[in-house]
């Protein structure tokens, strides 16, 4: 059994696989980790994610693994655990850069799918309901205002002690928008057959219920 949890970032869908996984005792498989994992390797290269060309040469060298211990996920790249490096905002500008090219794209969406078939999980992305598993037995799109993301993304930096002005905050969360909705292979983009839920005004509990009602366990 899959569920397929796609929206922007900042919508929640991380914190709510992961309560949904915990609950349901299946894996919880973050895709934005595997693509800001590639990003992470490209710019320790020096390579420019905008050089299409050299991503994808460099691609083949990549060799993923993505791991599990106590249900938290791990990406290795060529046995470097890169985990704890892939959170940062300029990877997450390359993560949406790369993740353009259909090459970078397919070599990922197999391994997700190769998971997904051996066990069941909950998958949170941009494009598991309409490209990696369009058969997923559960499709949700959450959403919520650029504002509301944008607020929530400062409040979580706060809260980590780190501040960054709320204004860039949501100029990053617009244009990586638009790149994600915009390129041409799977973009993001809500499922003809996803259940559209807009978190802008609810809690995460509110979220967690509503989801755990369509999916009825
Ligand atoms: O979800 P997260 O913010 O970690 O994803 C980082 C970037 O990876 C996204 O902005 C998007 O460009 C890309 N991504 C994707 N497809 C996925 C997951 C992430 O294109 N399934």
């Amino acid at each position: 059994m899959n569920i397929a949890i796609d929206g922007p970032a900042g919508a929640g869908k991380s914190t709510i696989a992961k309560i949904l996984a915990n609950k349901m005792k299946i894996l919880y498989l973050d895709t934005g980790a595997m693509y800001r994992g590639v990003a992470y390797y490209i710019i320790k290269k020096g390579i420019n994610p905008e050089d299409r060309e050299k991503v994808e040469i460099v691609l083949d060298e990549i060799s993923m693994d993505i791991k599990y211990h106590d249900n938290i996920q791990s990406v290795w790249v060529n046995g470097e655990n890169i985990s704890p490096f892939i959170r940062e905002n300029y990877i997450s500008m390359a993560a949406s850069t790369v993740s353009k090219y259909p090459k970078v794209r397919l070599k990922l969406v197999e391994i997700q799918r190769e998971i997904a078939e051996k066990s069941d999980c909950v998958l949170d992305g941009r494009d598991i309901g309409t490209f990696v598993l369009p058969k997923a037995e559960y499709k949700i799109f959450l959403t919520a205002s650029p504002e509301v993301r944008a607020n929530r993304r400062y409040l979580e930096l706060i809260d980590r002690g780190q501040k960054q002005p709320y204004n860039q905050i949501l100029e990053e969360i617009v244009t990586r928008d638009y790149q994600d909705t915009h390129r041409d292979f799977a973009p993001l983009k809500q499922a003809e057959d996803a259940i559209l839920l807009d978190t802008s005004d609810l809690s995460i509990e509110e979220v967690a219920r509503s989801i755990e009602n369509i999916c009825k366990f």
